[in-house]
């Protein structure tokens, strides 16, 4: 795990002066990964400060990184500096907090030849994602989903002791802001015997989830310890997972998701590392005393007293109205990374524990990230819902949410957008964010 060092001092001050207010998401303490691309410029890594990107690709043909780095800064994908152990991740991190710092003898070269403003930029996917696995880490959601699709039986025997995943698609993420287009599918006959229709999906959601992606890999047939879980981390990326909920109702048993969830899942343009994640990391989630403890392969100490991150995600609506009446995004949730009940340390250790190779580059996903709290609900399949275990799906009681344009959604409709957000902040450090995860929904395209 990423030890605390000079690069996190929140005395730490940018020449990018953009980078030095206090609201911005990328101080000098954050540097998060981007691959963009302008007019004059092919795709290249880019590293977040302020509200300009600092071109890696430019840094390495001026001479300004070490030989070790000027292969990686070259490539239009991260992948090649993902596999990096994290000793040289550190040295890239430092190499980079020294060019961007006030005084810095570089900082009149990097301004004219490596800096781009980010509102002149198109984002792309910052790496190639071979395999992505999602999981269902929060206890909260398991519990609500569980009560909805399974009003008997919500929390199955074997969710505290396995992270439970599925193997997701990869083919289908996209970057923020691409459209999305409401799929067409088998929905969930309306009453029990009944046949299924097949229309365009009618309950669309988002899936509020951490995308975490895989740095170091491990080869076939080798599995990673509990202990150097956090080593083959590379960094987080905000997920939404859309899912189609009558498709994935009628589709899901006995294999799992799966139309439901390929269509599209959506990831921030930027990745914050693990080591700037280092100042906000805390204990893994308290288990309620008679929980069970997880098997050996899962626990650790370091696991138990920093296996956490301190990460705030919040959720915004904007529909086509509000757009156009130049309102704000309405804040639907708030919720914290604390309430997962696995660690990504245990969801990686668990995913190659059986030899699964893993790359640079694979994504686990968190699964959707629910509190306690009615406002602190991941998706919108819980945050309607009003609580009635007798209220399957479909058809079941649900409250809508009320817009300032009088509008009303139980699940979203064509031409909203959903946005991310994603912020660690602490008293003794500087607050980093991540940046926005975007996509509006699209009407489907039917088919006969
Ligand atoms: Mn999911």
């Amino acid at each position: 795990m990423y030890a605390l060092n000079a690069t996190h001092s929140r005395d730490l001050v940018s020449w990018v002066e953009s980078a030095n207010q206090p609201d911005t998401d990328f101080p000098i303490q954050n540097l998060p990964y981007c691959v963009f691309q302008t007019p004059d410029n092919p795709a290249s890594i880019g590293i977040g400060i302020g509200d300009q990107i600092l071109n890696l690709r430019a840094c390495g043909e001026a001479g300004l990184l070490s030989p070790d780095f000027a292969s990686a800064s070259q490539q239009s994908t991260l992948n090649q500096l993902m596999a990096f152990p994290p000793a040289q991740q550190s040295q890239l991190r430092a190499r980079i907090v020294e060019l961007l710092s006030e005084g810095s003898p570089e900082a009149d070269k990097i301004a004219s030849v490596a800096l781009v403003a980010q509102t002149n930029v198109d984002f792309l996917m910052p790496c190639n994602i071979g395999d992505y696995s999602d999981f269902y880490a929060s206890v909260y959601h398991a519990t609500n989903v569980g009560s909805m699709f399974r009003p008997d039986n919500p929390l199955l025997p074997n969710y505290k002791h396995i992270p439970i995943g599925y193997h997701g698609r990869a083919s289908s993420i996209v970057v923020s802001g691409t459209p999305i287009r409401r799929p067409v599918g088998q929905l969930t006959p309306a009453e029990p015997g009944a046949a299924p229709t097949r229309d365009a999906c009618k309950l669309f959601d988002y899936e509020l989830e951490v995308g975490c992606l895989v740095g170091q890999g491990n080869q076939l047939g080798e599995s990673v310890s509990i202990d150097d879980a956090e080593s083959h981390m590379f960094g987080l990326t905000l997920l939404n997972d859309w899912s189609a909920r009558d498709i994935q109702k009628w589709e899901y048993q006995p294999l799992g998701p799966f139309l439901a969830k390929s269509f599209a899942s959506t990831i921030s343009p930027w990745v914050v590392t693990m080591e700037a994640l280092a100042p906000f990391r805390c204990p893994e989630f308290q288990r309620d005393a008679e929980d069970p403890r997880p098997l050996d392969y899962l626990a650790s100490d370091s696991n138990s007293q920093f296996g956490g991150i301190d990460l705030q995600l919040e959720v915004f609506l904007s529909t086509e109205q509000m757009q156009q009446q130049g309102l704000e995004p309405q804040l639907l949730t708030r919720g914290s990374f604390t309430n997962l009940y696995w660690t990504f340390a245990q969801m990686l250790t668990h995913h190659s524990s059986n030899g699964c190779n893993l790359r640079p580059g694979d994504m686990l996903g968190s699964g959707t990230v629910s509190g306690l709290t009615r406002d602190s609900r991941g998706c919108m399949l819980e945050l309607t819902w009003d609580g009635d275990q007798q209220n399957a799906l479909p058809g079941s009681q649900r409250t809508p949410i009320e817009l300032p344009t009088g509008e009303k959604r139980k699940f979203l409709a064509d031409g909203d957008s959903v946005i991310f957000r994603g912020f660690c902040e602490t008293s003794d450090h500087r607050r980093i964010g991540f940046g926005i995860c975007m996509g509006q929904v699209l009407p489907a395209t039917q088919s006969t």
